[in-house]
Protein backbone atom coordinates (compact mmCIF):
# COMPACT_ATOMS: atom_id res chain seq x y z
CA UNK A 1 0.00 0.00 0.00
CA UNK A 2 1.38 3.58 -0.77
CA UNK A 3 2.17 6.34 1.71
CA UNK A 4 -0.92 8.28 0.81
CA UNK A 5 -2.94 5.46 0.92
CA UNK A 6 -1.77 4.68 4.50
CA UNK A 7 -2.09 8.47 5.62
CA UNK A 8 -5.63 8.77 4.29
CA UNK A 9 -6.71 5.41 6.03
CA UNK A 10 -5.37 6.06 9.14
CA UNK A 11 -7.11 9.64 9.48
CA UNK A 12 -10.01 8.27 8.76
CA UNK A 13 -9.52 5.20 11.61
CA UNK A 14 -9.10 8.07 13.88
CA UNK A 15 -11.68 10.35 13.52
CA UNK A 16 -14.21 7.09 13.41
CA UNK A 17 -13.04 5.90 16.90
CA UNK A 18 -12.90 9.46 18.23
CA UNK A 19 -16.84 9.81 16.40
CA UNK A 20 -19.15 11.57 19.22
CA UNK A 21 -17.70 13.83 21.15
CA UNK A 22 -13.77 13.59 20.97
CA UNK A 23 -14.61 14.60 16.93
CA UNK A 24 -16.32 18.38 17.97
CA UNK A 25 -14.93 21.09 17.24
CA UNK A 26 -13.84 22.95 20.55
CA UNK A 27 -16.03 25.54 18.76
CA UNK A 28 -19.14 23.24 18.97
CA UNK A 29 -20.53 25.25 21.65
CA UNK A 30 -20.87 28.91 19.50
CA UNK A 31 -21.70 26.64 16.60
CA UNK A 32 -24.40 25.13 18.09
CA UNK A 33 -25.41 28.24 20.45
CA UNK A 34 -29.03 28.53 20.53
CA UNK A 35 -31.08 31.86 19.10
CA UNK A 36 -32.72 33.82 21.24
CA UNK A 37 -36.43 32.97 21.91
CA UNK A 38 -37.52 36.51 19.90
CA UNK A 39 -35.66 35.56 16.29
CA UNK A 40 -37.93 32.20 16.66
CA UNK A 41 -41.05 33.91 15.93
CA UNK A 42 -41.02 33.59 12.43
CA UNK A 43 -41.22 29.62 12.70
CA UNK A 44 -43.37 29.95 15.60
CA UNK A 45 -45.99 31.07 13.09
CA UNK A 46 -45.20 29.39 10.20
CA UNK A 47 -44.64 25.23 11.56
CA UNK A 48 -47.71 22.81 11.18
CA UNK A 49 -48.47 22.05 14.58
CA UNK A 50 -49.48 18.59 13.88
CA UNK A 51 -49.00 16.39 17.57
CA UNK A 52 -47.68 13.45 15.77
CA UNK A 53 -44.72 15.00 13.94
CA UNK A 54 -44.07 17.37 16.75
CA UNK A 55 -44.14 14.76 19.86
CA UNK A 56 -43.55 11.56 18.21
CA UNK A 57 -42.40 11.50 14.71
CA UNK A 58 -39.63 13.99 15.66
CA UNK A 59 -36.42 12.85 17.98
CA UNK A 60 -35.75 16.10 19.46
CA UNK A 61 -39.20 16.97 19.61
CA UNK A 62 -40.65 13.56 21.11
CA UNK A 63 -38.10 14.13 24.01
CA UNK A 64 -39.12 17.70 25.02
CA UNK A 65 -42.60 16.98 24.88
CA UNK A 66 -41.62 13.98 27.75
CA UNK A 67 -39.96 16.39 29.62
CA UNK A 68 -42.99 18.88 29.56
CA UNK A 69 -45.24 15.91 30.40
CA UNK A 70 -42.43 15.04 33.38
CA UNK A 71 -42.88 18.54 34.82
CA UNK A 72 -46.35 18.71 35.20
CA UNK A 73 -47.81 16.52 37.85
CA UNK A 74 -50.93 15.42 36.14
CA UNK A 75 -48.87 14.51 33.29
CA UNK A 76 -46.23 12.38 34.69
CA UNK A 77 -47.90 8.89 34.87
CA UNK A 78 -48.42 9.03 31.55
CA UNK A 79 -45.35 9.72 30.23
CA UNK A 80 -44.09 6.18 32.52
CA UNK A 81 -46.90 4.48 30.89
CA UNK A 82 -45.61 5.51 27.41
CA UNK A 83 -42.16 4.62 28.49
CA UNK A 84 -42.70 1.07 29.09
CA UNK A 85 -46.87 0.38 28.59
CA UNK A 86 -46.29 -2.10 31.61
CA UNK A 87 -45.47 -0.35 34.84
CA UNK A 88 -48.86 1.09 34.48
CA UNK A 89 -49.58 3.49 37.51
CA UNK A 90 -52.87 3.77 39.02
CA UNK A 91 -53.82 7.19 37.06
CA UNK A 92 -54.01 4.83 33.88
CA UNK A 93 -55.21 1.76 35.18
CA UNK A 94 -58.83 3.07 33.15
CA UNK A 95 -56.99 3.07 29.92
CA UNK A 96 -55.16 -0.11 30.39
CA UNK A 97 -58.64 -1.51 31.51
CA UNK A 98 -60.55 -0.45 28.91
CA UNK A 99 -57.99 -1.71 26.24
CA UNK A 100 -57.20 -5.10 28.25
CA UNK A 101 -59.31 -7.07 26.05
CA UNK A 102 -58.06 -6.08 22.35
CA UNK A 103 -54.60 -6.66 23.93
CA UNK A 104 -55.69 -10.00 25.10
CA UNK A 105 -57.41 -10.83 21.62
CA UNK A 106 -53.88 -8.83 19.83
CA UNK A 107 -51.51 -11.36 21.64
CA UNK A 108 -54.13 -14.59 20.87
CA UNK A 109 -53.95 -13.13 17.19
CA UNK A 110 -50.10 -12.91 16.69
CA UNK A 111 -48.29 -13.17 20.03
CA UNK A 112 -45.45 -10.89 18.60
CA UNK A 113 -47.37 -8.30 17.15
CA UNK A 114 -47.62 -5.00 18.68
CA UNK A 115 -49.92 -6.37 21.52
CA UNK A 116 -50.66 -2.24 23.04
CA UNK A 117 -51.16 -1.18 20.34
CA UNK A 118 -54.68 0.30 20.86
CA UNK A 119 -53.66 1.39 23.66
CA UNK A 120 -50.98 3.35 22.82
CA UNK A 121 -53.66 4.78 20.27
CA UNK A 122 -55.64 6.14 22.82
CA UNK A 123 -52.88 7.54 25.12
CA UNK A 124 -52.19 9.63 22.23
CA UNK A 125 -55.49 10.37 21.58
CA UNK A 126 -55.46 12.27 25.18
CA UNK A 127 -52.13 13.43 25.00
CA UNK A 128 -52.67 15.54 21.47
CA UNK A 129 -55.86 17.35 23.30
CA UNK A 130 -55.10 18.96 26.15
CA UNK A 131 -51.78 18.49 27.66
CA UNK A 132 -50.45 19.26 23.87
CA UNK A 133 -52.41 22.74 24.11
CA UNK A 134 -50.36 23.07 27.41
CA UNK A 135 -47.35 22.17 26.00
CA UNK A 136 -47.56 24.79 23.24
CA UNK A 137 -47.50 27.48 25.93
CA UNK A 138 -44.65 26.29 27.55
CA UNK A 139 -40.70 26.71 27.84
CA UNK A 140 -40.37 23.62 26.26
CA UNK A 141 -41.88 24.35 23.23
CA UNK A 142 -39.73 27.52 22.84
CA UNK A 143 -36.63 25.54 23.51
CA UNK A 144 -37.63 23.31 20.61
CA UNK A 145 -38.22 26.48 18.85
CA UNK A 146 -34.74 27.36 19.00
CA UNK A 147 -33.50 23.86 18.30
CA UNK A 148 -35.69 23.70 15.03
CA UNK A 149 -34.19 27.03 14.31
CA UNK A 150 -30.62 25.52 14.44
CA UNK A 151 -31.72 22.54 12.53
CA UNK A 152 -32.56 25.02 9.52
CA UNK A 153 -29.05 26.82 9.41
CA UNK A 154 -28.45 26.87 6.26
CA UNK A 155 -25.55 24.20 5.46
CA UNK A 156 -22.29 24.96 3.57
CA UNK A 157 -18.90 22.77 2.92
CA UNK A 158 -17.21 24.41 6.05
CA UNK A 159 -19.59 22.46 8.72
CA UNK A 160 -17.36 19.54 7.34
CA UNK A 161 -14.14 17.84 7.73
CA UNK A 162 -13.44 15.74 4.91
CA UNK A 163 -11.90 12.42 4.39
CA UNK A 164 -10.27 10.24 2.43
CA UNK A 165 -12.25 8.99 -0.98
CA UNK A 166 -15.02 6.16 -0.38
CA UNK A 167 -16.04 5.34 -3.88
CA UNK A 168 -16.77 6.83 -7.39
CA UNK A 169 -20.32 6.78 -9.08
CA UNK A 170 -21.58 7.70 -12.20
CA UNK A 171 -21.83 11.83 -11.60
CA UNK A 172 -19.07 11.93 -8.74
CA UNK A 173 -17.80 10.76 -5.73
CA UNK A 174 -18.26 9.62 -2.11
CA UNK A 175 -15.87 11.23 0.73
CA UNK A 176 -15.88 10.42 4.37
CA UNK A 177 -16.76 13.10 6.51
CA UNK A 178 -17.40 14.65 9.86
CA UNK A 179 -19.94 17.73 11.42
CA UNK A 180 -17.13 19.86 13.09
CA UNK A 181 -20.19 20.74 15.48
CA UNK A 182 -21.32 17.17 16.70
CA UNK A 183 -18.32 14.98 15.63
CA UNK A 184 -21.10 12.76 13.80
CA UNK A 185 -19.49 10.88 10.44
CA UNK A 186 -21.16 10.41 7.42
CA UNK A 187 -20.13 9.87 3.42
CA UNK A 188 -20.88 12.46 1.49
CA UNK A 189 -21.94 11.62 -2.13
CA UNK A 190 -20.79 14.53 -4.39
CA UNK A 191 -22.33 15.03 -7.94
CA UNK A 192 -20.52 17.30 -10.05
CA UNK A 193 -22.76 20.11 -11.37
CA UNK A 194 -21.06 20.06 -14.62
CA UNK A 195 -21.35 15.93 -15.05
CA UNK A 196 -24.97 16.35 -13.94
CA UNK A 197 -25.57 18.78 -16.66
CA UNK A 198 -23.98 17.23 -19.47
CA UNK A 199 -25.36 13.89 -19.01
CA UNK A 200 -29.06 15.74 -18.40
CA UNK A 201 -28.79 13.94 -14.74
CA UNK A 202 -31.18 16.38 -12.96
CA UNK A 203 -33.84 15.03 -12.56
CA UNK A 204 -32.04 11.52 -11.30
CA UNK A 205 -30.76 13.73 -8.96
CA UNK A 206 -33.67 15.61 -7.54
CA UNK A 207 -35.38 12.19 -7.57
CA UNK A 208 -33.03 10.34 -5.42
CA UNK A 209 -32.63 13.32 -2.96
CA UNK A 210 -36.63 13.58 -2.43
CA UNK A 211 -36.82 9.68 -2.39
CA UNK A 212 -34.22 9.68 0.29
CA UNK A 213 -35.65 12.15 2.07
CA UNK A 214 -38.71 10.92 2.34
CA UNK A 215 -37.77 7.18 3.98
CA UNK A 216 -37.20 6.57 7.26
CA UNK A 217 -36.30 2.93 7.88
CA UNK A 218 -32.98 0.94 8.93
CA UNK A 219 -32.61 -0.57 5.87
CA UNK A 220 -32.17 2.28 3.57
CA UNK A 221 -29.50 4.85 4.10
CA UNK A 222 -30.50 7.71 5.80
CA UNK A 223 -30.04 11.54 4.13
CA UNK A 224 -28.79 13.87 6.65
CA UNK A 225 -28.16 17.39 4.39
CA UNK A 226 -28.38 18.14 0.87
CA UNK A 227 -26.69 21.41 0.06
CA UNK A 228 -24.70 22.77 -2.71
CA UNK A 229 -20.75 24.44 -3.51
CA UNK A 230 -19.68 26.08 -6.17
CA UNK A 231 -18.94 23.21 -7.95
CA UNK A 232 -21.54 20.14 -6.35
CA UNK A 233 -24.25 19.14 -5.36
CA UNK A 234 -23.90 17.23 -1.99
CA UNK A 235 -25.71 14.67 -0.03
CA UNK A 236 -24.57 13.41 3.26
CA UNK A 237 -25.83 10.15 4.06
CA UNK A 238 -25.78 7.71 6.56
CA UNK A 239 -21.83 6.33 7.02
CA UNK A 240 -20.97 2.67 6.11
CA UNK A 241 -18.10 1.71 7.84
CA UNK A 242 -18.08 -1.71 6.38
CA UNK A 243 -17.78 -0.80 2.92
CA UNK A 244 -19.93 -1.95 -0.15
CA UNK A 245 -21.13 -6.26 -0.68
CA UNK A 246 -18.79 -6.02 -4.00
CA UNK A 247 -15.73 -5.49 -2.06
CA UNK A 248 -16.37 -8.31 0.60
CA UNK A 249 -17.22 -10.73 -1.87
CA UNK A 250 -14.29 -10.17 -3.83
CA UNK A 251 -11.48 -8.65 -1.83
CA UNK A 252 -11.54 -11.00 0.92
CA UNK A 253 -10.14 -14.16 0.24
CA UNK A 254 -11.92 -16.49 -1.64
CA UNK A 255 -14.96 -14.90 -3.41
CA UNK A 256 -18.28 -15.35 -2.40
CA UNK A 257 -19.68 -14.94 1.38
CA UNK A 258 -20.14 -18.17 3.78
CA UNK A 259 -24.21 -19.21 3.75
CA UNK A 260 -24.68 -17.45 7.28
CA UNK A 261 -23.91 -14.24 5.84
CA UNK A 262 -25.48 -14.83 2.87
CA UNK A 263 -28.55 -15.38 4.87
CA UNK A 264 -29.08 -12.62 7.03
CA UNK A 265 -27.69 -10.11 3.97
CA UNK A 266 -30.71 -11.26 1.78
CA UNK A 267 -32.62 -11.34 4.61
CA UNK A 268 -32.34 -7.49 5.42
CA UNK A 269 -32.14 -6.65 1.65
CA UNK A 270 -35.94 -8.25 1.37
CA UNK A 271 -37.16 -6.33 4.56
CA UNK A 272 -35.30 -3.28 2.67
CA UNK A 273 -37.41 -4.11 -0.37
CA UNK A 274 -40.60 -4.64 1.16
CA UNK A 275 -40.77 -1.57 2.72
CA UNK A 276 -39.66 0.62 -0.26
CA UNK A 277 -42.55 -1.61 -2.27
CA UNK A 278 -45.14 -0.17 1.01
CA UNK A 279 -44.34 3.57 -0.03
CA UNK A 280 -44.67 2.29 -3.82
CA UNK A 281 -40.94 2.58 -4.82
CA UNK A 282 -39.49 0.26 -6.86
CA UNK A 283 -35.42 0.19 -6.39
CA UNK A 284 -34.41 -0.89 -10.08
CA UNK A 285 -30.35 -0.88 -9.16
CA UNK A 286 -29.95 -4.01 -6.91
CA UNK A 287 -26.69 -5.05 -6.90
CA UNK A 288 -23.25 -5.68 -4.37
CA UNK A 289 -22.02 -2.42 -4.98
CA UNK A 290 -25.31 -0.75 -3.97
CA UNK A 291 -25.52 -2.73 -0.64
CA UNK A 292 -23.56 -1.33 1.90
CA UNK A 293 -22.30 -2.53 5.63
CA UNK A 294 -22.06 -0.51 8.58
CA UNK A 295 -19.79 -0.87 11.65
CA UNK A 296 -22.01 -3.25 13.47
CA UNK A 297 -22.38 -5.45 10.32
CA UNK A 298 -25.85 -4.11 9.33
CA UNK A 299 -26.50 -3.88 5.65
CA UNK A 300 -28.72 -0.68 3.99
CA UNK A 301 -29.74 -0.09 0.45
CA UNK A 302 -28.05 2.71 -0.69
CA UNK A 303 -28.02 5.04 -4.39
CA UNK A 304 -31.22 5.68 -5.11
CA UNK A 305 -30.62 7.11 -8.19
CA UNK A 306 -32.93 4.78 -10.05
CA UNK A 307 -35.91 3.97 -7.85
CA UNK A 308 -38.93 5.31 -8.93
CA UNK A 309 -42.66 6.16 -7.30
CA UNK A 310 -45.32 4.50 -9.08
CA UNK A 311 -48.61 5.10 -8.62
CA UNK A 312 -50.56 2.73 -6.53
CA UNK A 313 -50.76 -0.79 -8.60
CA UNK A 314 -49.10 0.97 -11.61
CA UNK A 315 -46.23 -0.28 -13.73
CA UNK A 316 -43.14 1.58 -15.66
CA UNK A 317 -41.60 1.25 -18.63
CA UNK A 318 -37.88 1.83 -19.00
CA UNK A 319 -34.42 -0.05 -19.88
CA UNK A 320 -32.70 0.99 -16.85
CA UNK A 321 -30.46 -0.86 -14.16
CA UNK A 322 -27.24 -2.40 -15.06
CA UNK A 323 -27.20 -4.88 -17.62
CA UNK A 324 -25.85 -7.83 -15.77
CA UNK A 325 -28.95 -7.32 -13.16
CA UNK A 326 -31.83 -6.67 -15.21
CA UNK A 327 -34.46 -8.46 -15.16
CA UNK A 328 -36.01 -9.99 -18.79
CA UNK A 329 -39.18 -7.49 -18.38
CA UNK A 330 -36.84 -4.85 -18.23
CA UNK A 331 -34.81 -5.60 -21.31
CA UNK A 332 -37.50 -6.67 -23.14
CA UNK A 333 -38.61 -2.97 -22.56
CA UNK A 334 -42.31 -3.40 -21.95
CA UNK A 335 -43.86 -2.46 -18.78
CA UNK A 336 -43.26 -4.22 -15.05
CA UNK A 337 -43.72 -3.50 -11.89
CA UNK A 338 -42.14 -4.52 -8.33
CA UNK A 339 -40.40 -7.62 -9.93
CA UNK A 340 -37.74 -6.05 -11.61
CA UNK A 341 -36.45 -5.90 -7.76
CA UNK A 342 -37.07 -9.75 -6.60
CA UNK A 343 -35.28 -10.72 -9.59
CA UNK A 344 -32.26 -8.44 -8.51
CA UNK A 345 -32.39 -10.04 -5.26
CA UNK A 346 -32.51 -13.40 -7.14
CA UNK A 347 -28.74 -11.82 -8.61
CA UNK A 348 -27.36 -10.69 -5.26
CA UNK A 349 -27.72 -14.22 -2.94
CA UNK A 350 -26.49 -15.71 -6.58
CA UNK A 351 -23.41 -13.47 -6.93
CA UNK A 352 -23.03 -14.07 -2.37
CA UNK A 353 -23.31 -17.68 -2.77
CA UNK A 354 -21.02 -18.47 -5.99
CA UNK A 355 -18.64 -15.75 -5.99
CA UNK A 356 -19.59 -14.48 -9.45
CA UNK A 357 -22.80 -12.91 -11.15
CA UNK A 358 -25.09 -15.00 -12.86
CA UNK A 359 -25.05 -15.14 -16.25
CA UNK A 360 -21.34 -14.31 -16.58
CA UNK A 361 -17.89 -16.04 -15.97
CA UNK A 362 -15.64 -14.43 -14.00
CA UNK A 363 -13.41 -12.29 -15.95
CA UNK A 364 -15.56 -12.66 -18.87
CA UNK A 365 -17.19 -9.80 -20.18
CA UNK A 366 -20.22 -10.61 -23.39
CA UNK A 367 -21.38 -8.23 -25.42
CA UNK A 368 -24.82 -6.64 -24.05
CA UNK A 369 -26.61 -8.37 -27.09
CA UNK A 370 -25.04 -11.64 -25.85
CA UNK A 371 -25.95 -10.71 -22.26
CA UNK A 372 -29.66 -9.77 -23.10
CA UNK A 373 -29.74 -12.92 -24.63
CA UNK A 374 -28.67 -15.03 -21.66
CA UNK A 375 -30.60 -13.51 -19.15
CA UNK A 376 -34.00 -14.03 -21.24
CA UNK A 377 -33.47 -17.39 -22.07
CA UNK A 378 -30.53 -18.96 -20.76
CA UNK A 379 -31.46 -21.19 -17.40
CA UNK A 380 -28.46 -20.10 -14.97
CA UNK A 381 -26.04 -22.61 -13.78
CA UNK A 382 -25.51 -23.53 -10.10
CA UNK A 383 -22.01 -24.78 -8.80
CA UNK A 384 -21.78 -26.95 -5.98
CA UNK A 385 -21.23 -24.11 -3.78
CA UNK A 386 -25.20 -23.74 -3.77
CA UNK A 387 -27.03 -26.33 -1.27
CA UNK A 388 -30.66 -27.19 -2.63
CA UNK A 389 -32.14 -24.66 -0.29
CA UNK A 390 -30.38 -21.83 -1.54
CA UNK A 391 -30.42 -22.93 -4.80
CA UNK A 392 -34.23 -23.41 -4.39
CA UNK A 393 -34.75 -20.02 -3.78
CA UNK A 394 -32.12 -18.23 -6.27
CA UNK A 395 -34.20 -20.60 -9.43
CA UNK A 396 -37.58 -18.86 -7.70
CA UNK A 397 -36.17 -15.59 -7.65
CA UNK A 398 -34.70 -15.76 -11.16
CA UNK A 399 -37.74 -16.81 -13.22
CA UNK A 400 -38.16 -15.48 -16.03
CA UNK A 401 -41.82 -15.25 -16.27
CA UNK A 402 -42.13 -11.96 -13.88
CA UNK A 403 -45.95 -13.78 -13.03
CA UNK A 404 -44.96 -16.86 -11.76
CA UNK A 405 -41.78 -15.44 -9.95
CA UNK A 406 -41.34 -15.33 -6.03
CA UNK A 407 -42.27 -12.24 -4.49
CA UNK A 408 -44.62 -11.00 -7.37
CA UNK A 409 -48.06 -13.15 -6.16
CA UNK A 410 -49.63 -10.52 -4.10
CA UNK A 411 -48.30 -11.12 -0.92
CA UNK A 412 -45.70 -8.05 -1.02
CA UNK A 413 -42.71 -9.95 -0.28
CA UNK A 414 -43.66 -11.96 2.55
CA UNK A 415 -43.89 -15.05 0.73
CA UNK A 416 -39.93 -14.77 0.01
CA UNK A 417 -39.76 -14.39 4.31
CA UNK A 418 -41.16 -17.48 4.55
CA UNK A 419 -38.60 -19.49 2.21
CA UNK A 420 -37.17 -22.39 4.04
CA UNK A 421 -33.50 -20.60 3.56
CA UNK A 422 -34.93 -17.83 5.65
CA UNK A 423 -36.34 -19.94 8.77
CA UNK A 424 -33.70 -19.31 10.80
CA UNK A 425 -34.75 -15.58 10.88
CA UNK A 426 -37.29 -14.20 12.94
CA UNK A 427 -38.27 -11.33 10.85
CA UNK A 428 -39.69 -9.18 12.95
CA UNK A 429 -36.54 -9.47 15.44
CA UNK A 430 -34.70 -8.55 12.46
CA UNK A 431 -36.65 -5.35 11.72
CA UNK A 432 -36.17 -3.95 15.15
CA UNK A 433 -32.57 -4.44 14.75
CA UNK A 434 -32.61 -7.25 17.73
CA UNK A 435 -30.31 -9.08 15.68
CA UNK A 436 -27.08 -9.62 16.26
CA UNK A 437 -24.60 -10.03 12.48
CA UNK A 438 -23.14 -12.92 11.48
CA UNK A 439 -20.19 -10.74 10.98
CA UNK A 440 -18.42 -7.50 12.63
CA UNK A 441 -16.41 -5.29 10.22
CA UNK A 442 -12.55 -4.86 12.12
CA UNK A 443 -12.94 -0.76 13.54
CA UNK A 444 -9.35 -0.65 12.24
CA UNK A 445 -9.66 -1.89 9.12
CA UNK A 446 -10.75 0.74 5.70
CA UNK A 447 -13.46 -1.86 3.49
CA UNK A 448 -12.83 0.27 0.37
CA UNK A 449 -10.43 0.37 -2.43
CA UNK A 450 -6.68 2.40 -1.97
CA UNK A 451 -7.36 6.17 -2.83
CA UNK A 452 -5.48 5.81 -5.82
CA UNK A 453 -6.80 2.71 -6.99
CA UNK A 454 -10.11 4.49 -7.27
CA UNK A 455 -9.97 6.40 -11.10
CA UNK A 456 -10.02 10.25 -10.91
CA UNK A 457 -12.80 11.97 -11.51
CA UNK A 458 -12.55 13.59 -15.08
CA UNK A 459 -13.34 17.53 -15.33
CA UNK A 460 -15.76 18.13 -18.23
CA UNK A 461 -14.91 20.90 -20.50
CA UNK A 462 -17.39 23.09 -22.55
CA UNK A 463 -20.47 22.96 -20.06
CA UNK A 464 -21.09 26.38 -18.38
CA UNK A 465 -23.99 26.71 -16.10
CA UNK A 466 -26.75 29.52 -15.71
CA UNK A 467 -29.92 30.60 -14.26
CA UNK A 468 -32.32 27.39 -15.03
CA UNK A 469 -29.67 25.37 -13.33
CA UNK A 470 -29.65 27.77 -10.25
CA UNK A 471 -33.67 26.77 -10.34
CA UNK A 472 -32.75 23.26 -10.19
CA UNK A 473 -29.76 23.84 -7.40
CA UNK A 474 -32.27 25.60 -5.23
CA UNK A 475 -34.82 22.77 -4.90
CA UNK A 476 -31.67 20.46 -4.45
CA UNK A 477 -30.41 22.76 -1.81
CA UNK A 478 -32.78 21.82 1.31
CA UNK A 479 -30.12 21.50 4.13
CA UNK A 480 -30.88 19.21 7.50
CA UNK A 481 -33.15 16.48 7.04
CA UNK A 482 -35.13 17.24 10.36
CA UNK A 483 -35.11 13.21 11.70
CA UNK A 484 -31.61 12.36 10.66
CA UNK A 485 -30.11 15.32 12.01
CA UNK A 486 -32.30 15.58 15.72
CA UNK A 487 -30.82 11.96 16.02
CA UNK A 488 -27.49 13.42 15.00
CA UNK A 489 -27.48 15.68 17.97
CA UNK A 490 -29.21 13.18 20.43
CA UNK A 491 -26.92 10.35 19.68
CA UNK A 492 -23.45 12.63 19.53
CA UNK A 493 -24.57 13.83 23.32
CA UNK A 494 -25.33 17.45 22.24
CA UNK A 495 -28.59 17.22 23.26
CA UNK A 496 -28.18 16.15 26.50
CA UNK A 497 -25.13 18.46 27.17
CA UNK A 498 -26.93 21.71 25.75
CA UNK A 499 -30.51 21.42 26.10
CA UNK A 500 -30.67 22.66 30.12
CA UNK A 501 -32.81 24.88 31.31
CA UNK A 502 -32.32 27.61 34.56
CA UNK A 503 -31.91 25.92 37.97
CA UNK A 504 -34.93 24.09 39.10
CA UNK A 505 -37.03 24.24 35.90
CA UNK A 506 -37.00 28.03 35.82
CA UNK A 507 -36.15 29.38 32.22
CA UNK A 508 -33.14 29.87 30.95
CA UNK A 509 -31.54 33.28 29.87
CA UNK A 510 -32.10 32.76 26.10
CA UNK A 511 -35.59 31.68 26.59
CA UNK A 512 -36.78 35.11 29.03
CA UNK A 513 -37.85 38.41 26.90
P1 LIG B 1 -23.55 5.92 -8.01
O1 LIG B 1 -24.98 6.34 -7.97
O2 LIG B 1 -22.77 6.85 -8.86
O3 LIG B 1 -23.39 4.47 -8.36
P2 LIG B 1 -23.21 5.27 -5.22
O4 LIG B 1 -24.17 5.99 -4.36
O5 LIG B 1 -23.55 3.85 -5.55
O6 LIG B 1 -22.96 6.11 -6.55
O7 LIG B 1 -21.76 5.33 -4.55
C1 LIG B 1 -20.63 4.78 -5.18
C2 LIG B 1 -19.80 3.95 -4.20
O8 LIG B 1 -19.39 4.76 -3.09
C3 LIG B 1 -20.54 2.78 -3.57
O9 LIG B 1 -20.50 1.63 -4.38
C4 LIG B 1 -19.82 2.60 -2.24
O10 LIG B 1 -18.64 1.83 -2.41
C5 LIG B 1 -19.41 4.02 -1.88
N1 LIG B 1 -20.43 4.60 -0.97
C6 LIG B 1 -21.58 5.18 -1.36
N2 LIG B 1 -22.31 5.59 -0.31
C7 LIG B 1 -21.61 5.25 0.80
C8 LIG B 1 -21.85 5.38 2.23
N3 LIG B 1 -22.97 5.94 2.70
N4 LIG B 1 -20.91 4.91 3.09
C9 LIG B 1 -19.79 4.32 2.60
N5 LIG B 1 -19.51 4.17 1.29
C10 LIG B 1 -20.40 4.61 0.38
MG1 LIG C 1 -23.95 2.74 -7.22
MG1 LIG D 1 -26.74 5.86 -8.80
Amino acid sequence: MEIESMVANSALIKAREGGGSKGRSCKWKEMLRFPHISQCMDLAKSIERDYHSLCVKQPIGKKLFQVFCQSQPDLQNYVSLQDTLVRSSNQCIPIVQKHLQSCIQNLELDPCGDVFHDCKEELHKYLSGEPFIQYQQSMFFDRYLQWKKLERQPITKHMFRQFRLLGKGGFGEVWACQVRATGMMYACKKLEKTHVKKRRGEAMALNEKQILESLDTRFVVNLAYAYETKHALCMVLTMMSGGDLKFHIYNIGEPGLDTNRVCFYAAEVCCGLIHLHQQSILYRDLKPENILVDDKGHIRISDLGLAVRLSKGSLVRGRVGTLGYMAPEVISNGRYGMSADWWGLGCLIYEMTAGQPPFRARGEHPKPSEMERRIQTELEEYSNKFNKVVKGLCSLLLTKDPKERLGCQGSKGKEVQSHPFFKKINFRMLEAGLVDPPFKPDPRQVYCSDVQDIDEFSTVKGVTLDRVDSGFYTKFNTGSNPITWQNEIIDTGCFRELNVFGPAGTRSPDLDW
